[in-house]
């Protein structure tokens, strides 16, 4: 009796043990690795085009660069133009969006912004508030994670489809003024198909901090408290801190939340170069893209 019950508890402690390795084997598998090199290569190219800001050729030029990027790992690829006033000038902007795996049913939905703003007025030295913000951290960083994870989808067929937008026009508000700022996403919600029900977004904004520390988005939490305790579990594992300001953020996750689809903002609002023209590559680094490229990828290869 007594033997049988060793040789039960035995073989239980066997299985499990076979169940923890083959379980973690089939993670590490699942999740494909992301290139952090990569994607700091992609920041730098984007900053090196000048300040994106809409209806400038830099813009126009970064956005073509961006487009050519995701075309080679999709044929689905599309501009959304618009107009809006952005920084006191009427201008044409216009969203990007890639897809990958169309015939998918289930989707998730990726995004950024990729212009900058057309103007450094929280600049230390006021000499600087005319001038435009090269947008390595505040732009650039998010798109670039985004170029790397077509790249990755594109090798290795996700458990879902997924969806690329690139917002235009989010940073030429005014402080105070919200309708003034996230143009494009605004526009991308209010054109929204009715039938196009993603199961959830993620917006990546401000990611590529040296001294990276995730917001606690409280817009976030509340439009997918699922959704931000897998992403803090993951953080965890990953070693991104996740610091607990509990503040609520106004970026391109909000429009989407206000029609309906559950949203989170993985950002580090916590940026002194924040609208400077200090807002350059050397304040990034590779390693922050990586730790957000994996921690995004996890989720998406994660069934
Ligand atoms: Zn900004």
């Amino acid at each position: 009796m007594v033997r049988n019950e060793i040789q039960l508890i035995a073989a239980l402690v066997t299985v499990y043990i076979l169940a923890v390795c083959s379980c973690s084997t089939v993670n590490k598998a699942d999740t494909p690795p992301f290139d952090s090199s990569k994607a700091f290569e992609y920041l730098n190219r984007q900053v090196s085009f000048g300040p994106r800001v809409p209806g400038t050729k830099a813009h126009n030029e970064a956005g073509k660069w961006i487009v050519s990027i995701l075309r080679e790992h999709t044929p689905h690829v599309s501009y959304q133009p618009f107009m809006g006033t952005f920084g006191g000038f009427e201008v044409e902007m216009k969203n990007i969006m890639a897809s990958f795996y169309p015939d998918k049913k289930e989707r998730v939905r990726l995004g950024a912004h990729w212009d900058s703003r057309h103007h450094a007025d929280l600049d230390p030295d006021s000499t600087k508030w005319n001038l435009p913000v090269p947008g390595a951290n505040d732009g650039a960083s998010g798109v670039a994670v985004l170029l790397v994870i077509a790249a990755v989808i594109e090798g290795k067929e996700p458990p879902v489809g997924v969806d690329i937008v690139l917002f235009d026009g989010e940073d030429g508000g005014e402080y105070g003024n919200n309708e003034t700022w996230l143009l494009g996403s605004r526009y991308f919600a209010k054109v929204m198909p009715l039938s196009y029900r993603p199961e959830y977004a993620i917006l990546l904004d401000m990611i590529g901090d040296k001294d990276l520390a995730l917001s606690s988005d409280s817009n976030s939490m509340y439009a997918a408290p699922h959704l931000w305790e897998r992403i803090t579990k993951h953080c965890e594992s990953i070693g991104i801190t996740v610091s607990a300001d509990n503040i609520g953020i106004l970026d391109d996750h909000v429009p989407l939340i206000e029609r309906g689809i559950r949203s989170v903002d993985i950002i580090d609002f916590d940026y002194p170069f924040w609208h400077t023209v200090s807002d350059t590559p050397d304040k990034c680094s590779h390693e922050s893209l990586g730790k957000i490229g994996e921690l995004v990828l996890k989720i998406l290869y994660e069934k």
